[in-house]
């Protein structure tokens, strides 16, 4: 404005710049990441049926390497896909010996430690499961709540819903049980220091820029 001299500019100047940076601070949006899994498993006689890390009673379970808790599977495909993590057939391949008939919260536990590890908090987990039969409504709960246990969370972060598939398809004839899982996470603002163990995501795999991406 007219009437100030260089100095009184200067300082005006300084004081607009400083309440920019500061407000822009305060207001600065926190680093959410979301992902999305899904899963679906063959239904069959003679396995028991695991879903959310529960046994769930009925006369036919899911096919799988592991124990096809497809509900899980979906939980931790989503939460590596939120932490940029590859998926889980990368990480638990199902021709590899070591993994087969083992216990699902085994591997969600393994990359709930590693979405740690990368540096990110869990914020609140929504799940699917499409099944037309057993039904699921009484268990809704209960799935949750394991979840809850396995990522560390408090159950009202966790929601599970259950869907029929109105008769249609293979998740409608009961021939399988499918999941859907949508996750939230938040990198933290400062990276965990690592714990002596070697990076999780191979160098030359995620993170080498195709031509043209070179920052
Ligand atoms: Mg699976």
């Amino acid at each position: 404005p007219d009437g100030m001299d260089l100095g009184d500019k200067r300082r005006t100047t300084g004081i607009a710049l400083k309440l920019t940076v500061e407000i822009g601070w305060i207001l600065s949006v926190d680093d959410y990441r979301i992902g999305v899994g899904y899963d679906i498993h063959r239904l069959v006689e003679g396995r028991p049926l695991v879903l959310g890390g529960l046994s769930v009673p009925f006369d036919k379970g899911l096919l799988g390497h592991s124990d096809g808790d497809v509900l899980l599977h979906a939980v931790t495909d989503a939460l590596l896909g939120a932490c940029h993590l590859l998926d889980i057939g990368d990480l638990f391949p199902d021709n590899d010996p070591q993994y087969e008939g083992i216990d699902s919260r085994l591997l969600l536990s393994e990359v709930v430690r590693k979405t740690r590890d990368a540096g990110f908090s869990l914020h609140n987990v929504d799940c699917i499961v499409h099944a037309e039969k057993p039904k699921l409504s009484e268990y809704k709960r209960k799935m949750a709540q394991s979840i809850a246990g396995l990522l560390g969370l408090e159950a009202e972060r966790i929601t599970v819903k259950a869907k029929t598939n109105e008769g249609v398809g293979p998740v409608g004839t009961a021939e399988a049980i499918a999941a859907t899982v949508v996750a939230l996470v938040v990198k933290e603002k400062k990276k965990r220091k690592k714990r002596g163990q070697a990076p999780f995501l191979p160098t030359g795999i995620a993170h080498s820029p195709r031509k043209g991406e070179e920052k």
